[in-house]
Formats: structure tokens, sequence, C-alpha cells
């Protein structure tokens, strides 16, 4: 049987990791690095760049470049890349492929399978996406994982004790909060928090921001406004963020930002740590609030958590960490390796999966409460329209639930199953994952006809809902895939997969695109 492969798909950077001997380990590209920035481009010759050749040229060329292409996932957002269009599907396809390349090349064998993760709070529109992507790439999706539950899979000391661990991941472009109750094998989320637009690309925006305000305080002038020049300003204060993780102070230096009459303009500021921080703590401020909501939804308290782990890239800033402990006073904060741990503990899945020798169960929740639109008794009397929830959210994944509904009127002969996602109480302040109608009913009087609501969530986070007539036993069902949502169909998907894969077969694409001559960042 050939190597399962486990992949962290993530806003900022990607990575493949297999299993050896029951151990997870990143596999690195030819140049030894193991993650891939989650860029896609063209260059100037319409050959495709993927990785670090496309994040390289996203400065000077960001109109040909793609980057945090995961926030789109679940839209209809179309991206153009030379003289086509790509949806969020295909463009991240392109960097699974990639990454299968990378562990094909390296394994010196076909990978055809892998675990791909998502954050918990991704929606159903998002995880499809994701699993559409992975087929788009040539590979099947054998699960979409929560990230969070694959961080906790890597700490897991596997002892009998039982153990609450809150996982707090900041990445690139998505934050997640979950409390995992491990206990030898099984590992299960308890509850899961979290907002799919807030990251590390956020506190660049913000940085960005206050270097456009330095350089007009120093000039007089605002910064230009065209796309490369933003593009020059958010690298410099990626690169100054990550700085200011290590150092008290930084220096950015852009020169030639801009020009009065004949003279170039420079910016040349110095920033310090606590300026930044002080740019971030209102976002850092929400993050501390998810993990109240978190806690409450678990029901438990602060002294309930064994220990604490970081996840993401963005937790390498000591103001988060410092955050999160003044938070939970006297719980012990552990990270290791917050960029890698999501990806190796997909292979840890994968390598479950494959019935490798590695000895964990997982059990996962549902990150929205799911159900339909219906007449309720409220406190003003029957109310319509009203958010029945059929499955809770946090129910451990795969559930099935039933609830059983009747008729609101007299021979009433239809009814429409309206399914939506989310917490209020109004069904239509919901996201509507789609609708389906059940004709020719009997003619009976009001409440006298049941009809049986069936939700099925698999472990992909694929709904199917069932409508059963209990009279006369018809039934008519529906799996969340329609078109508002922006799911392809299997004939779409195969287009795809041979579009993105001319791309592939242009010579010299991809890796051997890399400029050698470049400079390191
Ligand atoms: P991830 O999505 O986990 O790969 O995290 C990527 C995010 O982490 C990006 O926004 C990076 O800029 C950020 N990041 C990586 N290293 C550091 C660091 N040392 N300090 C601050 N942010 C970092």
């Amino acid at each position: 049987m050939s190597k399962v492969v486990g992949i962290d798909l993530g806003t900022t950077n990607s990575l493949i990791a297999t299993l050896d001997e029951g151990q997870p380990w990143v596999i690195p590209d030819e140049d030894g690095e193991l993650l891939l920035p989650s860029y896609v481009g063209m260059n100037e010759a319409g050959k495709l760049l993927v990785g670090r050749s496309a994040q390289r040229q996203y400065a000077a060329a960001p109109e040909r470049t793609v980057k945090s292409i995961k926030r789109q996932m679940g839209t209809d957002y179309r991206v153009t890349l030379g003289d086509s269009d790509y949806s969020p599907q295909e463009i991240s396809a392109i960097l699974l492929r990639s990454l299968k390349q990378r562990a094909e090349e390296t394994l010196e064998e076909e990978i055809t399978q892998a675990v791909i993760t998502v954050p918990a709070y991704f929606t159903d529109a998002q995880r499809q996406a994701t699993k559409e992507a992975g087929e788009i790439a040539g590979l099947e999706v054998l699960q979409i994982l929560n990230e969070p539950t694959a961080a906790a899979l890597v700490f897991d000391d596997r002892s009998e004790i039982t153990e609450n661990v809150l996982v707090y991941d900041l990445g690139g472009g998505t934050f997640d909060v979950s409390i995992v109750e491990m206990t030898g094998d099984v590992t299960e989320v308890l509850a899961s928090h979290g907002n799919n637009r807030l990251g590390g690309d956020d506190f660049d925006r913000q940085l960005q921001r206050h270097l456009a305000d330095k350089f007009r305080q120093a000039h007089d002038i605002e910064t230009p406004s065209d796309a490369a020049t933003q593009a020059r300003l958010l690298q410099a204060a990626e690169k100054a963020k990550v700085a200011l993780s290590t150092n008290a102070f930084t220096t950015v230096r852009e020169p030639f930002l801009a020009s009065q009459g004949k003279t170039a303009l420079h910016l040349e500021t110095e920033i310090s740590r606590a300026d930044f921080e002080s740019l971030i703590t209102p976002l850092l401020k929400d993050t501390i609030e998810a993990i109240d909501r978190a806690l409450s939804d678990a029901q438990m308290e602060t002294e309930d958590i064994d220990r604490v782990i970081l996840v993401g890239g963005s937790t390498r800033i000591p103001l988060v960490q410092q955050m999160v402990e003044n938070h939970l006073p006297g719980i012990s904060v552990s990270s290791f390796n917050p960029d890698l741990c999501v990806g190796l503990g997909a292979a840890l899945q994968a390598g479950v999966l494959s019935g490798e020798a590695v000895e964990s169960i997982l059990v996962d929740v549902i990150p929205h409460s799911l159900g339909i639109a219906a007449v309720m008794e409220t406190a003003f009397g029957l109310t319509p329209d009203m958010f029945s929830t059929i499955i809770p959210r946090n129910s451990v994944i795969p559930t099935s639930r039933s609830q059983v509904y009747r008729t609101s009127y007299d021979r009433q002969d239809i009814v429409e199953i309206e399914v939506y996602q989310g917490e209020n109480a109004i069904a239509r302040e919901n996201v509507p994952l789609g609708s389906f109608k059940i004709e020719g009913l009997p003619p009976k009087p009001a409440g006298a006809l049941p009809i049986e609501v069936h939700f099925d969530f698999d472990l992909n986070g694929i709904l199917t809902v069932t409508a059963t007539e209990k009279g006369k036993g018809q039934q008519s069902s529906f799996v969340v895939n329609n078109a508002e949502t922006g799911r392809l169909s299997s004939h779409e998907v195969e287009q795809s997969r041979n579009a993105i894969g001319s791309l592939f077969d242009i010579p010299a694409i991809a890796f051997a695109e890399e400029d050698e001559t470049a400079e390191e960042e």
C-alpha cells in the first residue's frame, strides 16, 4: 500500500508530512525548505510559479500573484492568472499538487491519498471546497481534519490520565481555539470557537498602515496607492513583525518608495515592539474572548484546563503568549514547532486511517449548529421562520439526528425544508445551506401529518438531509452541495483537473522555476 500523507493547507504556508515507523516528519523541498508559501503566480512568460518563487514576485507583480486563497475557499470568487480564470479550489489544487509532487520525488512513489486539515471554524462549504481542491490535485481525501485536533494529536502523550487541553491556534489568516479532551488513545474536541478571518495577515495590514502614516509624516505626501508599492509596504510590514518577535526594535528601510519632482523619497523608520503591540492588542483581545466562549461551551472553568498548546506561526509573537498566560494563570503553556505541528498531526491521522502503527482514535465535533426553518412556539405565540436546531454545535461527528415536524395548516400539501447553519434563533440570520420540497402531501388537518427530518453529518463535514412524510412514506433527500455554496460537479472537477494539469505540463514550471540567483529572504 502506498504512503498516505497529511497536508496542512495553510493561508500563508502549507506543508506535507508523512510517517516513518510511526513518527511523523515534514517532507522538505529540494532546497530543504519545509514550508511551501501558499502563493501561486504566473511569470511574464506565462509560466506557473508555486511557493517561494511566486512569493518573490508578489511585490513586483501582485496582479500576477495569488496569496491567502484559503480566505476565499467556499466562495464563488475567481482569480485571473494569465489568460484564464481560476476558482479558489483550483488555486489550492495547484498548491496541493506541488506538495504531492514534492512528496513523490522524495518518497519515490505515487501519492494518491491524503488527510487535509482545515480550521475548526470552517463552514461546510469551505470544507467541501477543500475536499474538491484535493480531488482536482489528484488526491483522494481520506479526511478533512480540524487543525487543533491535528495539533493535539502531536502533543498527546497517550497516557491513560484524562487531560483537558486548550489549543490556541493563530496562523496567517485564521484563528481557532478548541478544547480537546485526551484520554489514552481517544482525542475528543469538546468545543471549538474561532474567526476564520483573523490572523497574522491582519497584523501585517495594521503595520502596513502604520508604515504609510510614518511615510506621510516624514514627507508630507501619501504613499503611492498602486498595487506594487502597497505590496512592498505589506512585505516590509511582515518582515518587521517577524523581527519584533525576537527584537524590541526594528528598522524598516524601503528606498525609492515614491518621488516628488526629481527627488526619490525613501521610507526609513524605527518601530518598537511596544508600538506593534499596541496596534494588535485589540485584535488579540478578541482571541482571548474566544477562549472564554470555548470554555463556557465545554462547560468548563479555567481550572479544568490542564495544558495549553500554542499553534500557528503568529503564536511566536511574545505578546500572544503573554496574553494567553495572563488569562489562564497557573496553566502550563507549551509550544513546539507551532508552524509544523498541524501538518505533523495530519500525518499521524493519515497513519491511523491507513492502518499504520499509530495508536490514537479521533473524535471530532461539528463547529456550527445545523437545523431548519420552522414555525415554533415563542413568547409571541406560534412564530414562523424560527431556527430549529437538529444537530447542535459541538456534537461529536460523525452524527445522525432526526426531529419530527408537523404540518402547520389544514390540507397543507407541500412543505419546504430550508436548511441553515448558525446559532441565531431567527432562521434567516444564519447561513442558508439550501432547501428542498416535499409535494403532494395527503390532505390532513393542521398538525396531523408528521414529517421526519433526518440530518446525517459525516467525518468530512458533508451534510445529507432527508425528509420523510410519515403517512405515505414519501421521501426526499438532499446533500449540501448546491450552487449557492459554490460546489463543483464531478464533471467540473475533471475539467479543472485537466486545466491545472496542463499548466503543470509546461516544462520548467513549479520547482525548476525557482530563481537560483535571487536573494534569500
Ligand atoms: P501559519 O499560518 O501557521 O503558517 O502562520 C503564518 C503566520 O505566522 C504569518 O502571518 C507569519 O507572518 C506569522 N509568523 C511566522 N513566524 C513569525 C514570527 N517569528 N513572529 C511573528 N509572526 C510570525
